[in-house]
Protein backbone atom coordinates (compact mmCIF):
# COMPACT_ATOMS: atom_id res chain seq x y z
CA UNK A 1 0.00 0.00 0.00
CA UNK A 2 1.48 3.18 -0.58
CA UNK A 3 1.94 6.69 1.52
CA UNK A 4 -1.25 7.88 2.64
CA UNK A 5 0.08 11.18 3.78
CA UNK A 6 -2.34 13.89 2.72
CA UNK A 7 -2.50 15.12 -0.73
CA UNK A 8 -1.30 18.51 -1.01
CA UNK A 9 -4.14 19.42 -3.16
CA UNK A 10 -6.59 22.45 -2.42
CA UNK A 11 -8.06 20.53 0.88
CA UNK A 12 -12.03 20.48 1.32
CA UNK A 13 -14.30 19.19 4.37
CA UNK A 14 -14.08 15.77 2.24
CA UNK A 15 -10.66 15.29 2.24
CA UNK A 16 -10.74 16.09 5.74
CA UNK A 17 -13.64 13.54 6.77
CA UNK A 18 -11.13 10.96 5.19
CA UNK A 19 -7.88 12.48 6.39
CA UNK A 20 -9.21 11.75 10.06
CA UNK A 21 -10.75 8.38 9.10
CA UNK A 22 -7.45 7.14 8.34
CA UNK A 23 -5.78 8.77 10.75
CA UNK A 24 -8.01 7.24 13.85
CA UNK A 25 -7.73 3.88 11.99
CA UNK A 26 -11.31 3.59 10.63
CA UNK A 27 -10.53 2.89 7.23
CA UNK A 28 -7.32 2.08 5.94
CA UNK A 29 -8.18 3.02 1.90
CA UNK A 30 -10.90 5.03 0.32
CA UNK A 31 -13.54 3.24 -1.44
CA UNK A 32 -16.07 5.90 -3.22
CA UNK A 33 -18.61 4.71 -6.30
CA UNK A 34 -20.38 7.00 -8.81
CA UNK A 35 -23.97 5.94 -9.08
CA UNK A 36 -25.67 7.50 -11.99
CA UNK A 37 -29.42 6.40 -12.53
CA UNK A 38 -29.48 5.29 -16.20
CA UNK A 39 -32.32 7.54 -17.33
CA UNK A 40 -30.58 10.43 -19.28
CA UNK A 41 -26.91 11.65 -20.47
CA UNK A 42 -24.37 12.81 -18.25
CA UNK A 43 -24.10 17.01 -17.61
CA UNK A 44 -21.66 19.21 -15.98
CA UNK A 45 -23.14 18.69 -12.35
CA UNK A 46 -22.17 14.39 -12.72
CA UNK A 47 -18.95 15.69 -14.20
CA UNK A 48 -17.77 17.52 -11.17
CA UNK A 49 -19.24 14.09 -8.89
CA UNK A 50 -17.50 12.17 -11.42
CA UNK A 51 -14.02 14.08 -10.82
CA UNK A 52 -14.72 14.40 -7.06
CA UNK A 53 -15.12 10.37 -6.50
CA UNK A 54 -13.01 9.14 -9.31
CA UNK A 55 -10.38 11.94 -8.43
CA UNK A 56 -9.86 11.46 -4.60
CA UNK A 57 -8.88 7.82 -4.15
CA UNK A 58 -6.10 8.25 -6.98
CA UNK A 59 -4.79 10.46 -3.44
CA UNK A 60 -5.60 7.66 -1.13
CA UNK A 61 -4.68 4.65 -2.69
CA UNK A 62 -8.12 3.54 -3.16
CA UNK A 63 -10.68 3.73 -6.11
CA UNK A 64 -13.93 4.02 -7.30
CA UNK A 65 -16.64 1.87 -8.38
CA UNK A 66 -19.07 3.00 -11.66
CA UNK A 67 -22.67 1.72 -10.05
CA UNK A 68 -25.71 2.24 -12.25
CA UNK A 69 -28.24 2.99 -9.91
CA UNK A 70 -30.94 0.78 -11.94
CA UNK A 71 -33.92 0.54 -9.77
CA UNK A 72 -36.24 2.27 -12.06
CA UNK A 73 -37.17 0.64 -15.17
CA UNK A 74 -39.71 2.88 -16.24
CA UNK A 75 -37.05 5.31 -17.48
CA UNK A 76 -34.19 3.48 -18.10
CA UNK A 77 -32.49 3.06 -21.23
CA UNK A 78 -29.27 0.85 -22.54
CA UNK A 79 -28.56 3.64 -24.70
CA UNK A 80 -28.38 5.66 -21.34
CA UNK A 81 -26.29 2.98 -19.91
CA UNK A 82 -23.44 3.11 -22.60
CA UNK A 83 -23.50 7.00 -22.81
CA UNK A 84 -22.60 7.65 -19.50
CA UNK A 85 -20.09 4.85 -19.81
CA UNK A 86 -18.27 6.59 -22.52
CA UNK A 87 -18.37 9.98 -20.87
CA UNK A 88 -16.77 9.08 -17.99
CA UNK A 89 -13.14 7.21 -19.61
CA UNK A 90 -13.51 10.19 -22.34
CA UNK A 91 -12.99 12.18 -19.18
CA UNK A 92 -9.98 10.40 -18.25
CA UNK A 93 -11.22 8.10 -15.34
CA UNK A 94 -11.53 4.26 -15.07
CA UNK A 95 -14.02 2.38 -13.22
CA UNK A 96 -12.45 -0.17 -10.36
CA UNK A 97 -13.35 -4.03 -12.21
CA UNK A 98 -16.60 -4.51 -13.93
CA UNK A 99 -19.18 -2.30 -14.41
CA UNK A 100 -21.94 -2.79 -11.44
CA UNK A 101 -25.49 -2.55 -11.08
CA UNK A 102 -28.00 -2.01 -8.46
CA UNK A 103 -30.15 -4.50 -10.30
CA UNK A 104 -27.48 -7.18 -9.95
CA UNK A 105 -28.40 -7.11 -6.01
CA UNK A 106 -32.29 -7.76 -6.39
CA UNK A 107 -31.68 -10.98 -4.38
CA UNK A 108 -29.62 -9.49 -1.55
CA UNK A 109 -31.98 -6.38 -1.63
CA UNK A 110 -34.86 -8.76 -0.87
CA UNK A 111 -33.24 -10.83 1.96
CA UNK A 112 -32.78 -7.76 3.78
CA UNK A 113 -36.25 -6.49 3.56
CA UNK A 114 -37.27 -9.81 4.55
CA UNK A 115 -34.58 -9.64 7.37
CA UNK A 116 -36.58 -6.29 8.64
CA UNK A 117 -40.19 -7.74 7.95
CA UNK A 118 -38.41 -10.78 10.42
CA UNK A 119 -37.52 -8.17 12.86
CA UNK A 120 -40.71 -6.21 12.67
CA UNK A 121 -38.95 -3.39 11.39
CA UNK A 122 -41.12 -3.28 7.72
CA UNK A 123 -44.48 -4.16 6.96
CA UNK A 124 -47.14 -3.82 3.85
CA UNK A 125 -48.85 -0.92 3.61
CA UNK A 126 -52.46 -1.08 1.15
CA UNK A 127 -53.16 2.87 2.11
CA UNK A 128 -53.51 4.56 -1.49
CA UNK A 129 -51.01 7.22 -2.52
CA UNK A 130 -53.31 10.38 -1.27
CA UNK A 131 -53.95 8.64 1.55
CA UNK A 132 -50.45 8.13 2.30
CA UNK A 133 -49.44 11.61 2.03
CA UNK A 134 -52.33 13.00 4.65
CA UNK A 135 -51.33 9.80 6.80
CA UNK A 136 -47.60 11.31 6.57
CA UNK A 137 -48.34 15.00 8.43
CA UNK A 138 -46.47 17.87 7.86
CA UNK A 139 -43.38 19.68 9.48
CA UNK A 140 -45.53 21.00 11.87
CA UNK A 141 -48.10 18.16 12.37
CA UNK A 142 -46.25 14.40 13.30
CA UNK A 143 -47.85 11.96 10.91
CA UNK A 144 -50.82 8.41 11.85
CA UNK A 145 -49.89 5.37 11.51
CA UNK A 146 -51.38 3.55 9.39
CA UNK A 147 -53.68 0.76 9.83
CA UNK A 148 -51.84 -2.06 8.12
CA UNK A 149 -48.58 -1.15 10.88
CA UNK A 150 -49.24 -3.98 13.19
CA UNK A 151 -50.16 -6.71 10.42
CA UNK A 152 -48.55 -9.46 12.48
CA UNK A 153 -44.37 -10.56 11.26
CA UNK A 154 -46.01 -13.72 9.58
CA UNK A 155 -48.68 -12.02 7.64
CA UNK A 156 -46.62 -9.21 6.08
CA UNK A 157 -44.16 -12.26 5.12
CA UNK A 158 -46.84 -13.80 3.53
CA UNK A 159 -47.67 -10.35 1.66
CA UNK A 160 -44.20 -9.06 0.76
CA UNK A 161 -43.88 -12.91 -0.92
CA UNK A 162 -47.12 -12.31 -2.72
CA UNK A 163 -46.10 -8.52 -3.81
CA UNK A 164 -42.93 -10.83 -5.32
CA UNK A 165 -44.97 -13.27 -7.12
CA UNK A 166 -47.31 -10.46 -8.42
CA UNK A 167 -50.40 -11.29 -6.89
CA UNK A 168 -51.34 -7.55 -6.56
CA UNK A 169 -51.86 -4.54 -8.79
CA UNK A 170 -49.48 -1.80 -9.41
CA UNK A 171 -50.11 0.71 -6.47
CA UNK A 172 -52.34 -1.31 -4.49
CA UNK A 173 -49.06 -1.99 -2.10
CA UNK A 174 -45.85 -1.30 -1.07
CA UNK A 175 -43.26 -2.36 1.72
CA UNK A 176 -42.63 0.28 4.38
CA UNK A 177 -39.94 0.35 6.98
CA UNK A 178 -40.94 0.82 10.50
CA UNK A 179 -39.59 3.93 11.91
CA UNK A 180 -41.28 6.58 13.66
CA UNK A 181 -44.53 8.63 11.95
CA UNK A 182 -44.06 11.42 14.38
CA UNK A 183 -40.32 12.15 13.55
CA UNK A 184 -39.03 15.41 13.00
CA UNK A 185 -37.11 14.38 9.62
CA UNK A 186 -40.70 13.54 7.39
CA UNK A 187 -38.33 10.95 5.26
CA UNK A 188 -38.08 8.75 8.50
CA UNK A 189 -42.10 8.72 8.64
CA UNK A 190 -42.35 4.91 7.17
CA UNK A 191 -40.63 5.38 4.25
CA UNK A 192 -41.43 3.37 1.15
CA UNK A 193 -39.27 0.51 0.66
CA UNK A 194 -40.42 -1.40 -1.86
CA UNK A 195 -43.11 -0.88 -4.78
CA UNK A 196 -44.66 -3.09 -7.58
CA UNK A 197 -44.05 -1.96 -10.71
CA UNK A 198 -44.84 -4.61 -13.77
CA UNK A 199 -41.74 -3.54 -16.17
CA UNK A 200 -39.25 -5.17 -17.93
CA UNK A 201 -35.99 -4.27 -16.89
CA UNK A 202 -33.52 -3.55 -19.04
CA UNK A 203 -31.01 -5.58 -17.03
CA UNK A 204 -33.64 -8.44 -15.26
CA UNK A 205 -35.58 -8.50 -17.64
CA UNK A 206 -39.32 -9.53 -16.17
CA UNK A 207 -37.59 -11.59 -13.10
CA UNK A 208 -39.07 -8.53 -10.65
CA UNK A 209 -41.99 -7.18 -10.72
CA UNK A 210 -40.76 -4.91 -7.47
CA UNK A 211 -38.65 -2.48 -7.30
CA UNK A 212 -36.57 -1.29 -4.44
CA UNK A 213 -36.56 2.67 -3.64
CA UNK A 214 -33.21 4.77 -3.61
CA UNK A 215 -33.42 5.15 -0.16
CA UNK A 216 -33.55 1.43 0.23
CA UNK A 217 -30.87 0.14 -2.55
CA UNK A 218 -28.34 3.07 -2.46
CA UNK A 219 -26.87 1.70 1.40
CA UNK A 220 -27.31 -1.51 0.89
CA UNK A 221 -25.48 -1.04 -2.22
CA UNK A 222 -22.57 0.64 -0.62
CA UNK A 223 -22.38 -1.96 2.23
CA UNK A 224 -22.17 -4.75 -0.19
CA UNK A 225 -19.37 -3.37 -2.41
CA UNK A 226 -17.36 -1.85 0.47
CA UNK A 227 -17.58 1.91 0.02
CA UNK A 228 -16.36 3.78 2.45
CA UNK A 229 -17.25 7.22 1.57
CA UNK A 230 -20.19 7.81 0.13
CA UNK A 231 -20.29 11.19 -1.78
CA UNK A 232 -23.86 12.74 -2.59
CA UNK A 233 -25.22 15.81 -3.11
CA UNK A 234 -26.98 18.07 -0.33
CA UNK A 235 -31.04 16.67 -1.27
CA UNK A 236 -29.98 14.12 0.69
CA UNK A 237 -28.98 15.45 3.78
CA UNK A 238 -32.25 14.08 5.76
CA UNK A 239 -32.19 11.10 3.86
CA UNK A 240 -28.82 10.35 5.82
CA UNK A 241 -31.04 8.96 8.67
CA UNK A 242 -32.71 6.42 6.69
CA UNK A 243 -29.33 5.47 5.45
CA UNK A 244 -27.70 4.90 8.86
CA UNK A 245 -31.12 3.38 10.06
CA UNK A 246 -31.14 0.30 7.53
CA UNK A 247 -27.36 -0.40 7.67
CA UNK A 248 -27.90 -0.12 11.27
CA UNK A 249 -30.82 -2.99 11.90
CA UNK A 250 -29.32 -5.34 9.01
CA UNK A 251 -27.16 -7.79 10.97
CA UNK A 252 -24.40 -8.29 8.00
CA UNK A 253 -23.75 -4.32 7.34
CA UNK A 254 -23.94 -3.24 10.87
CA UNK A 255 -20.25 -2.70 11.28
CA UNK A 256 -17.88 0.01 12.39
CA UNK A 257 -15.99 0.38 9.39
CA UNK A 258 -19.67 0.27 7.51
CA UNK A 259 -20.37 2.75 4.38
CA UNK A 260 -21.05 6.64 5.98
CA UNK A 261 -22.62 8.82 3.50
CA UNK A 262 -21.43 12.64 2.70
CA UNK A 263 -23.05 15.70 1.22
CA UNK A 264 -21.65 18.34 -0.77
CA UNK A 265 -23.35 21.08 -2.99
CA UNK A 266 -24.92 20.70 -6.71
CA UNK A 267 -23.19 22.31 -9.17
CA UNK A 268 -25.76 24.61 -10.48
CA UNK A 269 -24.29 26.96 -14.04
CA UNK A 270 -25.43 29.86 -14.86
CA UNK A 271 -27.30 29.83 -18.39
CA UNK A 272 -28.15 26.01 -18.03
CA UNK A 273 -30.12 23.32 -16.84
CA UNK A 274 -28.53 20.95 -15.09
CA UNK A 275 -31.78 18.99 -14.35
CA UNK A 276 -32.40 15.64 -16.51
CA UNK A 277 -35.77 15.85 -16.35
CA UNK A 278 -35.54 19.54 -17.95
CA UNK A 279 -32.81 18.21 -20.56
CA UNK A 280 -34.70 15.76 -21.52
CA UNK A 281 -37.53 17.89 -22.28
CA UNK A 282 -35.42 19.71 -24.16
CA UNK A 283 -34.15 16.77 -26.34
CA UNK A 284 -38.38 15.28 -26.62
CA UNK A 285 -39.57 18.87 -27.81
CA UNK A 286 -37.01 19.67 -29.98
CA UNK A 287 -35.62 22.74 -28.72
CA UNK A 288 -32.07 21.21 -29.59
CA UNK A 289 -30.80 18.81 -32.20
CA UNK A 290 -30.50 15.94 -29.39
CA UNK A 291 -28.66 15.00 -25.68
CA UNK A 292 -25.10 15.96 -27.55
CA UNK A 293 -26.46 19.41 -29.19
CA UNK A 294 -23.14 21.77 -28.62
CA UNK A 295 -25.30 23.82 -26.75
CA UNK A 296 -26.33 21.51 -24.08
CA UNK A 297 -24.55 21.47 -20.78
CA UNK A 298 -24.13 17.89 -21.22
CA UNK A 299 -20.53 16.10 -21.32
CA UNK A 300 -21.19 15.02 -25.14
CA UNK A 301 -22.46 18.02 -25.95
CA UNK A 302 -19.28 19.61 -24.69
CA UNK A 303 -17.11 17.49 -26.45
CA UNK A 304 -19.03 18.08 -29.87
CA UNK A 305 -18.68 21.65 -28.63
CA UNK A 306 -14.83 21.27 -28.60
CA UNK A 307 -14.28 20.81 -25.21
CA UNK A 308 -11.35 18.92 -23.77
CA UNK A 309 -11.35 16.74 -20.89
CA UNK A 310 -8.80 18.56 -19.07
CA UNK A 311 -10.89 21.70 -19.15
CA UNK A 312 -13.93 19.89 -18.03
CA UNK A 313 -11.36 18.44 -15.11
CA UNK A 314 -9.59 22.13 -14.75
CA UNK A 315 -13.23 23.50 -13.89
CA UNK A 316 -14.40 21.37 -11.66
CA UNK A 317 -11.10 21.79 -9.80
CA UNK A 318 -11.79 25.48 -9.96
CA UNK A 319 -15.26 25.15 -9.02
CA UNK A 320 -14.31 23.44 -5.24
CA UNK A 321 -16.79 21.47 -3.02
CA UNK A 322 -18.73 23.04 -0.81
CA UNK A 323 -21.66 22.90 1.36
CA UNK A 324 -22.96 25.94 -0.40
CA UNK A 325 -25.55 25.77 -2.91
CA UNK A 326 -24.98 28.87 -5.98
CA UNK A 327 -24.91 29.41 -9.23
CA UNK A 328 -21.71 29.18 -11.07
CA UNK A 329 -20.73 31.87 -13.06
CA UNK A 330 -19.99 30.25 -16.84
CA UNK A 331 -16.89 32.39 -17.57
CA UNK A 332 -15.16 29.58 -14.90
CA UNK A 333 -16.35 27.14 -17.57
CA UNK A 334 -15.06 29.24 -20.55
CA UNK A 335 -12.13 30.55 -19.35
CA UNK A 336 -11.10 26.54 -18.31
CA UNK A 337 -11.64 25.84 -22.03
CA UNK A 338 -9.65 28.77 -23.14
CA UNK A 339 -6.54 28.38 -20.94
CA UNK A 340 -6.49 25.08 -22.54
CA UNK A 341 -6.89 25.52 -26.36
CA UNK A 342 -4.87 28.75 -25.95
CA UNK A 343 -1.81 26.35 -25.66
CA UNK A 344 -2.77 23.61 -27.52
CA UNK A 345 -4.70 24.16 -30.10
CA UNK A 346 -3.76 24.72 -33.61
CA UNK A 347 -3.68 28.30 -35.50
CA UNK A 348 -5.90 28.56 -38.81
CA UNK A 349 -7.37 31.38 -40.64
CA UNK A 350 -11.13 31.02 -41.76
CA UNK A 351 -13.25 33.76 -42.88
CA UNK A 352 -17.06 33.64 -41.90
CA UNK A 353 -18.44 36.50 -43.53
CA UNK A 354 -16.37 36.58 -46.77
CA UNK A 355 -16.58 39.56 -49.24
CA UNK A 356 -13.65 39.68 -51.87
CA UNK A 357 -10.37 41.59 -51.64
CA UNK A 358 -9.01 42.02 -55.46
CA UNK A 359 -5.14 43.35 -54.98
CA UNK A 360 -4.83 45.01 -58.26
CA UNK A 361 -1.45 45.27 -58.15
CA UNK A 362 -0.64 41.64 -57.93
CA UNK A 363 -0.12 39.66 -60.81
CA UNK A 364 -3.18 37.41 -61.84
CA UNK A 365 -2.94 33.76 -61.88
CA UNK A 366 0.16 33.52 -59.69
CA UNK A 367 0.00 31.49 -56.65
CA UNK A 368 2.43 32.34 -53.63
CA UNK A 369 2.99 29.32 -51.08
CA UNK A 370 3.84 30.59 -47.30
CA UNK A 371 4.66 28.41 -44.91
CA UNK A 372 3.44 30.09 -41.37
CA UNK A 373 3.46 28.55 -38.24
CA UNK A 374 0.90 26.41 -36.53
CA UNK A 375 1.41 28.20 -33.28
CA UNK A 376 3.59 30.97 -32.84
CA UNK A 377 4.41 30.18 -29.35
CA UNK A 378 5.19 27.02 -29.98
CA UNK A 379 7.79 26.63 -32.54
CA UNK A 380 7.62 22.22 -31.74
CA UNK A 381 4.01 22.39 -33.32
CA UNK A 382 5.52 23.30 -36.83
CA UNK A 383 4.32 24.74 -39.50
CA UNK A 384 1.41 25.17 -42.25
CA UNK A 385 1.43 25.80 -45.67
CA UNK A 386 -1.04 28.88 -46.48
CA UNK A 387 -1.30 30.76 -49.96
CA UNK A 388 -1.22 34.17 -51.39
CA UNK A 389 -2.77 35.64 -55.13
CA UNK A 390 -4.82 38.37 -56.80
CA UNK A 391 -7.56 37.44 -55.38
CA UNK A 392 -8.52 36.59 -51.90
CA UNK A 393 -11.25 36.63 -48.90
CA UNK A 394 -11.47 38.48 -46.14
CA UNK A 395 -14.38 39.33 -43.34
CA UNK A 396 -17.10 41.98 -44.02
CA UNK A 397 -16.28 43.35 -40.62
CA UNK A 398 -12.69 44.25 -41.08
CA UNK A 399 -13.47 46.69 -43.90
CA UNK A 400 -15.72 49.67 -43.71
CA UNK A 401 -15.62 52.80 -46.07
CA UNK A 402 -14.50 55.92 -43.99
CA UNK A 403 -12.51 55.37 -40.88
CA UNK A 404 -14.72 55.76 -37.97
CA UNK A 405 -12.26 57.55 -35.32
CA UNK A 406 -8.85 56.32 -34.43
CA UNK A 407 -8.98 53.34 -32.54
CA UNK A 408 -10.18 51.67 -35.83
CA UNK A 409 -7.39 49.72 -36.75
CA UNK A 410 -9.18 47.35 -39.67
CA UNK A 411 -8.88 48.03 -43.47
CA UNK A 412 -10.85 50.96 -44.73
CA UNK A 413 -10.36 52.98 -48.33
CA UNK A 414 -6.77 54.76 -48.20
CA UNK A 415 -6.26 52.73 -44.69
CA UNK A 416 -3.00 50.48 -44.71
CA UNK A 417 -3.38 46.78 -42.95
CA UNK A 418 -1.46 43.77 -42.91
CA UNK A 419 -3.02 40.11 -43.98
CA UNK A 420 -1.96 37.91 -41.24
CA UNK A 421 1.19 35.94 -42.42
CA UNK A 422 1.60 38.17 -45.21
CA UNK A 423 1.54 41.81 -46.82
CA UNK A 424 0.55 45.14 -46.53
CA UNK A 425 -2.58 46.35 -48.19
CA UNK A 426 -4.28 49.75 -48.82
CA UNK A 427 -7.83 49.68 -49.94
CA UNK A 428 -8.73 51.95 -53.18
CA UNK A 429 -12.62 51.44 -53.97
CA UNK A 430 -15.22 48.76 -54.02
CA UNK A 431 -18.27 47.25 -55.18
CA UNK A 432 -21.76 47.36 -53.72
CA UNK A 433 -24.64 45.36 -54.98
CA UNK A 434 -27.91 47.17 -55.18
CA UNK A 435 -28.94 47.02 -51.87
CA UNK A 436 -25.99 48.66 -50.89
CA UNK A 437 -24.15 45.35 -49.71
CA UNK A 438 -20.33 45.75 -50.01
CA UNK A 439 -19.27 42.72 -52.38
CA UNK A 440 -15.61 43.20 -53.94
CA UNK A 441 -13.42 45.93 -52.28
CA UNK A 442 -9.93 46.35 -54.21
CA UNK A 443 -6.43 47.57 -52.76
CA UNK A 444 -3.13 47.49 -53.90
CA UNK A 445 0.13 45.31 -51.72
CA UNK A 446 3.46 46.73 -50.58
CA UNK A 447 5.76 43.61 -52.54
CA UNK A 448 8.57 44.47 -49.55
CA UNK A 449 6.50 43.90 -46.54
CA UNK A 450 6.29 40.07 -46.74
CA UNK A 451 6.87 39.08 -42.73
CA UNK A 452 8.56 42.86 -41.98
CA UNK A 453 7.29 46.65 -41.61
CA UNK A 454 7.31 48.79 -44.50
CA UNK A 455 10.90 50.14 -45.12
CA UNK A 456 10.13 53.74 -44.84
CA UNK A 457 9.34 53.65 -41.12
CA UNK A 458 5.27 53.54 -41.94
CA UNK A 459 3.48 51.99 -39.03
CA UNK A 460 0.87 49.96 -39.77
CA UNK A 461 -0.80 48.51 -36.49
CA UNK A 462 -3.99 46.68 -37.81
CA UNK A 463 -3.86 42.88 -38.98
CA UNK A 464 -6.84 40.98 -40.44
CA UNK A 465 -6.74 37.81 -41.28
CA UNK A 466 -7.75 36.09 -45.03
CA UNK A 467 -8.07 33.08 -46.65
CA UNK A 468 -6.61 33.20 -50.74
CA UNK A 469 -9.54 32.42 -53.05
CA UNK A 470 -8.67 29.87 -55.39
CA UNK A 471 -7.30 27.30 -52.56
CA UNK A 472 -10.08 28.33 -50.31
CA UNK A 473 -12.62 25.57 -49.34
CA UNK A 474 -16.41 26.10 -48.60
CA UNK A 475 -17.36 25.69 -44.87
CA UNK A 476 -20.48 26.01 -42.87
CA UNK A 477 -19.77 27.88 -39.01
CA UNK A 478 -22.03 27.30 -36.36
CA UNK A 479 -21.87 30.07 -33.91
CA UNK A 480 -23.39 29.22 -30.56
CA UNK A 481 -25.00 31.55 -27.87
CA UNK A 482 -26.69 30.93 -24.43
CA UNK A 483 -28.98 28.47 -24.81
CA UNK A 484 -31.48 30.18 -22.01
CA UNK A 485 -31.99 34.07 -21.68
CA UNK A 486 -32.23 33.82 -17.74
CA UNK A 487 -29.42 33.02 -15.68
CA UNK A 488 -30.81 30.88 -14.17
CA UNK A 489 -33.60 28.72 -15.80
CA UNK A 490 -34.15 27.04 -12.88
CA UNK A 491 -36.53 29.46 -11.35
CA UNK A 492 -38.83 28.39 -14.01
CA UNK A 493 -40.92 25.12 -13.91
CA UNK A 494 -41.98 26.16 -17.72
CA UNK A 495 -38.91 26.14 -19.39
CA UNK A 496 -39.57 27.19 -22.73
CA UNK A 497 -40.75 30.80 -21.81
CA UNK A 498 -36.44 31.28 -21.27
CA UNK A 499 -35.09 29.47 -24.79
CA UNK A 500 -33.20 31.56 -26.22
CA UNK A 501 -34.74 31.88 -29.86
CA UNK A 502 -31.87 32.67 -31.39
CA UNK A 503 -28.88 30.54 -29.85
CA UNK A 504 -27.82 29.21 -33.28
CA UNK A 505 -26.17 31.07 -36.17
CA UNK A 506 -25.39 29.62 -39.36
CA UNK A 507 -22.70 31.07 -41.23
CA UNK A 508 -21.20 29.81 -44.57
CA UNK A 509 -17.38 31.04 -45.61
CA UNK A 510 -14.34 29.66 -46.21
CA UNK A 511 -11.30 27.84 -44.43
CA UNK A 512 -7.87 27.36 -45.36
CA UNK A 513 -7.17 24.01 -47.56
CA UNK A 514 -5.27 22.82 -44.63
CA UNK A 515 -8.03 21.85 -42.77
CA UNK A 516 -9.91 19.69 -45.17
CA UNK A 517 -9.30 16.76 -43.36
CA UNK A 518 -9.89 18.48 -39.99
CA UNK A 519 -10.17 15.82 -37.14
CA UNK A 520 -13.65 15.53 -35.55
CA UNK A 521 -14.09 17.32 -32.10
CA UNK A 522 -10.51 18.51 -32.24
CA UNK A 523 -10.40 22.48 -31.36
CA UNK A 524 -8.57 24.97 -33.79
CA UNK A 525 -7.80 28.79 -33.17
CA UNK A 526 -9.22 30.70 -36.05
CA UNK A 527 -7.48 33.52 -35.87
CA UNK A 528 -9.29 36.16 -34.47
CA UNK A 529 -12.38 34.50 -34.58
CA UNK A 530 -12.32 31.81 -31.15
CA UNK A 531 -11.78 28.49 -31.19
CA UNK A 532 -13.91 26.26 -33.27
CA UNK A 533 -14.03 22.10 -34.07
CA UNK A 534 -15.53 20.55 -36.72
CA UNK A 535 -18.78 18.81 -36.30
CA UNK A 536 -18.95 15.06 -35.29
CA UNK A 537 -22.74 14.44 -36.45
CA UNK A 538 -22.16 16.45 -39.78
CA UNK A 539 -21.14 15.03 -43.56
CA UNK A 540 -18.91 18.10 -44.87
CA UNK A 541 -16.94 20.54 -43.61
CA UNK A 542 -18.99 21.93 -40.10
CA UNK A 543 -17.53 23.72 -37.59
CA UNK A 544 -18.78 24.30 -34.12
CA UNK A 545 -18.01 27.59 -32.34
CA UNK A 546 -16.51 26.38 -28.28
CA UNK A 547 -15.93 29.33 -27.10
CA UNK A 548 -14.62 33.44 -28.39
CA UNK A 549 -11.33 34.12 -28.01
CA UNK A 550 -11.89 36.26 -24.77
CA UNK A 551 -14.82 36.56 -22.16
CA UNK A 552 -17.27 39.42 -24.54
CA UNK A 553 -20.34 38.26 -21.86
CA UNK A 554 -19.39 40.77 -19.19
CA UNK A 555 -18.36 43.64 -21.46
P1 LIG B 1 -32.24 12.35 -11.02
O1 LIG B 1 -33.13 13.49 -10.76
O2 LIG B 1 -32.57 11.61 -12.25
O3 LIG B 1 -31.96 11.46 -9.82
P2 LIG B 1 -29.56 13.25 -10.64
O4 LIG B 1 -29.08 14.55 -11.16
O5 LIG B 1 -29.60 13.00 -9.17
O6 LIG B 1 -30.91 13.06 -11.35
P3 LIG B 1 -28.10 10.79 -10.88
O7 LIG B 1 -27.89 9.99 -12.09
O8 LIG B 1 -28.85 10.18 -9.77
O9 LIG B 1 -28.74 12.13 -11.34
O10 LIG B 1 -26.70 11.33 -10.37
C1 LIG B 1 -25.53 10.56 -10.19
C2 LIG B 1 -24.62 11.24 -9.23
O11 LIG B 1 -24.26 12.53 -9.70
C3 LIG B 1 -25.27 11.44 -7.88
O12 LIG B 1 -24.36 11.07 -6.87
C4 LIG B 1 -25.60 12.89 -7.82
O13 LIG B 1 -25.56 13.38 -6.53
C5 LIG B 1 -24.50 13.51 -8.71
N1 LIG B 1 -24.99 14.74 -9.33
C6 LIG B 1 -26.09 14.88 -10.09
N2 LIG B 1 -26.28 16.17 -10.43
C7 LIG B 1 -25.26 16.87 -9.90
C8 LIG B 1 -24.89 18.25 -9.89
N3 LIG B 1 -25.62 19.16 -10.52
N4 LIG B 1 -23.77 18.60 -9.22
C9 LIG B 1 -23.03 17.68 -8.59
N5 LIG B 1 -23.32 16.37 -8.55
C10 LIG B 1 -24.42 15.96 -9.19
MG1 LIG C 1 -30.45 10.89 -8.44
Amino acid sequence: MSDLTPPIKSTNFIRNQINSDIDSGLHSSVITRFPPEPNGYLHIGHAKSICLNFGIVKDYDGWCNLRFDDTNPAKEDIEYVNSIKKDIQWLGFDWNGEVKFSSSYFDIFYKCAEELISKGLAYVCFLSADETREYRGTLKQPGQNSPDRDTSIEQNKTLFKKMKEGDFKEGECVLRAKIDMSSSFMCMRDPTLYRIRFETHHQTNDDWCIYPMYDFAHCIGDAIEGVTHSLCTLEFQDNRRIYDWLLEHLDQFNKSDRPHQFEFSRLNLEYATTSKRKLKFLVDENHVSGWNDPRMPTISGLRRRGYTAASIRDFSERVGVSKVNSLTDVSILESSIRDDLNKTAPRTMAVINPIKLVIENYPEGKIESLNVPIHPQNEEMGTRMIFFSHEIYIDKEDFIEVVPNNKYKRLAINKEVRLRNAYVVKATHFDSDKDGNIKTVYCTYDPDTLGKNPSDGRKVKGVIHYVESSKAISAEFRIYDRLFLESNPAKFDDLSSSINPNSLEIKNGFIEPNLSNAKIEKAYQFEREGYFCRDSESEGLVFNKTVGLRDTWNQ
